[in-house]
């Protein structure tokens, strides 16, 4: 294939086999890629989704509207070189600064970029689904749905992301039926492109993803119109266009409750607001703490911040870029986005269309789209890996159903406590222990601390990485 990349792996040998080629997957090899000067080094980069290598769902979206909710000077795939992807978006147009939302088409640029850069002979990537992981002795055999497609590896990584959505159900649990007008994964942009120009949409969920969906579908033809419905009917909140500050949050050392943690930040913020910083501030300010916050906080006083403020937390937490807000403000003045709270009250199927009743209003929908986030009970997953995983006892959830049991490392835990030795998880998938693995920030963090355990300390400074990016994005356009 053209970028370097196969759907036969034959019998190959390799010393880390990642399984998942978006984001986390990337930045694992390109983590361990930098820290390691050993020239016999091989990994095998296994993504089901030739399309989309390193992008994945999120930098995998063709439409440049969809922008980056962080600024260029956060997204950067090295820790110890916060102004790498800043640096390289300059190369690439120089009218994108380190403070600027980029489009996310060309982070998935970059990580292609830096994929050429330092791949050479010590990565393959390899276009096939793996469909389960055994374990041997001093090892693993991977399986893949390749012709004939097998690995033999010391380390595995699993990267296997951000699953589908869970099936959608009104509020009072009646599944939405499957029908031509019921679109279950919100990140199909063909399928959105089949929308009828005049269609009247019902979103539902109302966070980022569901403000991505919105916008291609109100962007792309001026007759549509969006109904947007969450049980909080509440969307994110923008960032501002100038940095907010800095703010640095007096966190109190030894164990946290979610209740003190509440009243720290509100009151950090009123604090702030005294002497004209923004909130903004505050929780971009408790965000390199997050982790550490975490670990202090219990079993009930995690299961009391999911219950009582992850939402809250969330939504100022994901905010919009502010190009995205101003779009979004200008739908609803003009009446095309509406959003409501309540949730879904029940939907009938009508056939081409579907009538959809709210908690004030009911309307006739030509398109439901489900964008209530992705399924992170993985006791519940039909992906054939993790179901061979899982049915023997290689992997387990965490105690909160976020995720796969792991240590802080990564390290996976399987079903009765034991680590499995040569298995790590990263992303997504690791935050029920972790909890700050969803964001490139925090996931460049994770798979650097990875890459460090898996080719031993760094003697010395490891190699900058050359900055392409001036060949990459020509003239691209904002
Ligand atoms: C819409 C969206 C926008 C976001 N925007 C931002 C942002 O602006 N800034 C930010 O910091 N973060 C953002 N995030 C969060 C974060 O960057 C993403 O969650 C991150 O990209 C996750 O990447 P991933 O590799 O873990 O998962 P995915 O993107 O889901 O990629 C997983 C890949 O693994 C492959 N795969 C899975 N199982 C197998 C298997 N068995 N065999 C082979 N391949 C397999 C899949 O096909 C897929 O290609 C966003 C997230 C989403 C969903």
């Amino acid at each position: 294939m053209a970028d370097g990349s196969s759907s036969d792996p034959g019998s190959l040998t390799a010393t880390v086999a990642i399984v998942g080629g978006g984001a986390s997957g990337t930045l694992t090899a390109l983590n361990i890629l930098r820290a390691s000067r050993d020239p016999n080094l091989r990994i095998v980069l296994f993504d089901a989704d030739p399309g989309r290598h390193h992008l994945g769902v999120a930098y995998g979206t063709t439409d440049e509207r969809h922008l980056l909710n962080l600024r260029a000077l956060m997204m950067s795939a090295f820790p110890d070189e916060p102004d790498h992807f800043a640096t390289w978006a300059r190369r690439a147009d120089p009218r994108w600064g380190p403070t600027d939302f980029l489009p996310r088409m060309m982070y998935g640029r970059y990580l292609r970029d830096l994929v050429r850069e330092l791949g050479g002979d010590r990565l393959r990537v390899v276009s096939v689904r793996v469909e389960d992981v055994i374990t041997l002795e001093g090892g693993f055999e991977v399986v893949t749905d390749g012709p004939g497609a097998t690995a033999f590896v010391r380390h595995v990584v699993l990267a296997p992301g951000v699953a589908d959505p869970p099936r959608l159900r009104t509020a009072e649990g009646e599944p939405v039926p499957d029908a031509r007008w019921h679109q279950p994964t919100p990140w199909d942009l063909a399928a959105l492109a089949g929308v009828a120009e005049d269609a009247a949409v019902v979103i539902v969920g109302s966070g980022l993803t569901a403000v991505d969906v919105a916008l291609t579908l109100l962007e792309e033809s001026p007759r549509r119109r969006v109904c947007m419905v969450s049980r909080g009917g509440e969307l994110p909140k923008a960032h501002l266009d100038e940095m907010p500050g800095e703010w640095a949050v007096p966190i109190p050392s030894g164990a946290l409750t979610a209740d003190g943690l509440a009243t720290l930040v509100r009151g950090q913020i009123a604090l702030a607001k005294e002497q004209g910083v923004n909130w903004r501030a505050v929780v971009d300010g408790i965000r390199p703490h997050s982790q550490s916050i975490w670990r202090r906080l219990d079993e009930s006083q995690r299961r009391r911040f999911l219950a009582e403020y992850v939402r809250t937390w969330l939504r100022h937490r994901n905010r919009m870029a502010p190009a995205v807000a101003a779009r979004i403000g200008t739908f609803i003045a003009a009446g095309r986005l509406t959003v409501h709270d309540g949730g879904l009250r029940s939907v009938a199927d009508l056939g081409e269309r579907c009538r959809v009743r709210l908690a004030e209003t009911t309307l006739e929908a030509d398109t439901v789209v489900n964008c209530t986030g992705p399924m992170t009970d993985i006791t519940r997953t039909i992906d054939p890996l993790l179901r061979s995983l899982l049915d023997r006892g290689t992997i387990g959830p965490d105690s909160l159903g976020l995720g796969m049991a792991c240590t802080e490392l990564g390290e996976v835990i399987a079903r009765g406590g034991r680590i499995v030795p040569g298995m790590y998880v990263v992303g997504p998938p690791s935050i029920g222990t972790v909890w700050e693995a969803i964001s490139v920030p925090e996931i460049r963090n994770q798979t650097a601390r990875l890459a460090e355990h898996l080719t031993g300390p760094v003697s010395g400074h490891p190699p900058s990485v050359p900055v392409g990016g001036r060949d990459i994005w020509p003239g691209a356009a904002r």
